[in-house]
């Protein structure tokens, strides 16, 4: 068995190696470590996230690194926040036992004087997303004439996100004679563009195969109509009750929809996309990693560099513009060595493009049957019937147990466990129809229509808005528990720069009045009205409109 020893590192980088537990090097780790730490050479590494890459480059990074010098000598790009720190943690773990090396991250939405003056004690190696590296050396608040070594890590992801231009840039202020190594899960056409321009006869490495999902994904496809993919994605859940899942959409709207359709139905999910803030961001990214989300519903955009580790399902939605896309997708899945599924919700008239995913990654998709409501349900009893019969018994119960017996003995075997499923199950429709599982399930666009149709829906205007951090969906959230009603009252949240529009049902309409009397925000007065009665919304008539009020109300 190859050892880490044998792969030529230091003393200090093998204790960090048994301190963090890893046993032998993976497969990137094991073609790459010989080669940078022997040769001073580019390279171009075909590796998913998940794989080890960032041992790979970092362990010939440290180990070539003069730690006595304190100017900067190894630079990582990488594409987003998410992972720059990342990468910054796992570099601080590799480097752990080594004396006097200081690695700083350098990132969009943080304090940069912080950051400058990080880099000012003297960072030899430095992690940094694209935009703001390009910041930092336009005021000279970092230096990068000198580095030997350059990685560019998810070189698709940077390129991707469009920062072809900046990385151009960045390469500028770096020495011709050094070493570059771009590490890449797929290899676009984009790619090669830049190892050929950037790069001097780099040395080709391949993880796996070439532009291929990950080996331990098990790819399958079902065929959905238009409506029926929240029931599909419902479904499977159902038949994966200890699913870790992410469920990619496409749109920022469609996320958020999706997202809180599951909460309604009683699903410990969220959504992530461009539309919340970095904290935001964030904090859901920290529930998702602690488990306390079960499912994450994503945009492509939101959740690049996201690097979760056990998920058990990649749920596409839809299937995305790009081939490539779902390759990213799906490898967020089947990592470690660990089994993962990828699914794909593909309508009828999409059917063909199947073929195209199977030639990509050169492997077959599996098309499942959508299961019944039925064979979901039974299912979902025998899986709790497993469970009941391992739930370890509470002996703090005993003493209660007699008197429960006694309460219960007129009751057969049969009857008490009748009793039992029925409480369990007991929101269980049984008269739905295929795919509709419960009538939430038929979707917040139903009783908005209906509400529509009746006329007896109120649409109303509030003096807050985008200055005041609000978004449509914080906005609503906010409304919802502000007024104490449910998830479906409060619909069509418009949040514009100084004012925002919401619907309830007329039922709701004195509450709505009433609630914000008197409520001051930010040392200014709130204020809602009633919209004029069957307008319908025209961003244009509400902005005078809005314009009007503010004076009056200011
Ligand atoms: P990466 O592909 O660099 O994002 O690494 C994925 C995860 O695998 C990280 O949490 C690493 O700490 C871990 N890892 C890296 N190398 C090894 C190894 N040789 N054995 C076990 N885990 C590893």
């Amino acid at each position: 068995m190859t050892t880490f020893k044998s792969l030529g590192l230091n003393p200090a980088l093998l204790s960090a190696v048994e301190k963090l537990g890893f046993e032998a090097p993976t497969e990137v780790q094991e073609k790459v470590i010989p080669i940078l730490l022997q040769q001073n050479t580019d390279l171009v590494a075909l590796a998913q996230t998940g794989t080890g890459k960032t041992a790979a480059f970092g362990f010939p990074m440290l180990q070539k690194i003069d730690s006595s010098q304190r100017t900067t000598q190894g630079l990582i790009l990488s594409p987003t926040r998410e992972l720059c720190l990342q990468i910054t943690n796992e570099m601080g773990n590799y480097g752990g036992h080594l004396k006097n090396i200081n690695i700083v991250a350098i990132y969009g939405g943080a304090n940069i004087s912080e950051q400058a003056k990080k880099i000012k004690r003297g960072a030899q190696i430095v992690v940094a997303t694209p935009g703001r590296l390009k910041d930092m050396i336009r005021r000279k608040l970092v230096d990068i004439s000198a580095i030997e070594y350059c990685v560019l890590d998810e070189a698709d992801e940077m390129l991707n996100m469009g920062f072809y231009e900046d990385i151009k840039s960045i390469l500028t202020h770096t020495p011709k004679e050094k070493n570059s190594w771009l590490f890449s899960a797929t290899m676009p056409q984009e790619v090669n563009t830049i190892a050929k321009k950037f790069m001097h006869d780099p040395i080709e490495i391949t993880v796996g195969t070439k532009n291929s999902g990950a080996k331990n994904v098990n790819h399958q496809y079902f065929i959905v109509g238009a409506r029926e993919r929240y029931n599909t994605l419902r479904a499977v859940i159902g038949m994966n009750p200890d699913i870790f899942g992410c469920v990619f959409c496409r749109t920022k709207i469609e996320t958020q929809k999706v997202a809180e359709k599951l909460i309604h139905d009683g699903y410990k999910a969220a959504a992530i996309h461009g539309d919340l803030s970095q904290n935001q961001r964030d904090a859901v990214m920290q529930s998702f990693r602690k488990k306390k989300i079960q499912l994450l519903i994503a945009t492509d955009v939101a959740a690049r560099g996201i690097d979760v580790e056990d998920i058990t399902h990649v749920i596409n939605y839809q299937l995305p513009d790009e081939i490539e896309t779902y390759t990213h997708r799906s490898g967020r899945t089947g990592r470690a060595g660990k089994l993962g599924t990828s699914i794909l919700f593909v309508t009828k008239s999409d059917r063909r493009k199947i073929k195209l995913v199977e030639n990509k990654l050169q492997t077959k998709l599996t098309e499942l049957e959508i299961p019944s409501p039925k064979e979901v349900f039974q299912f979902k009893i025998e899986h709790w019937v497993e469970q009941l019969k391992t739930t370890p018994i509470k002996s703090d119960l005993n003493p209660y147990l007699g008197g429960v017996l006694k309460n219960l003995e007129a009751f057969s075997k049969e009857e008490l466990v009748e009793l039992f499923l029925s409480k369990e199950f007991q929101s269980f429709d049984f008269n739905a129809k295929p795919l509709e599982f419960k009538k939430e399930g038929a979707s917040e666009r139903h009783s908005e229509r209906t509400i529509n149709a009746a006329k007896d829906k109120d649409r109303f205007f509030i003096n807050v808005g985008a200055r005041d951090q609000y978004e449509w969906q914080t906005l609503k959230d906010f409304l919802r528990s502000f007024l104490k009603l449910d998830q479906d009252d409060v619909f069509q949240v418009e949040v514009m720069k100084n004012f925002s529009f919401f619907s309830t049902h007329n039922k709701h309409r004195d509450l709505v009045l009433k609630s914000f009397d008197g409520l001051v925000l930010d040392e200014r007065k709130v204020n809602v009205e009633l919209t004029k009665k069957g307008k319908t919304y025209s961003p244009k008539k509400h902005f005078k409109k809005g314009k009007k009020k503010k004076r009056s109300h200011f």
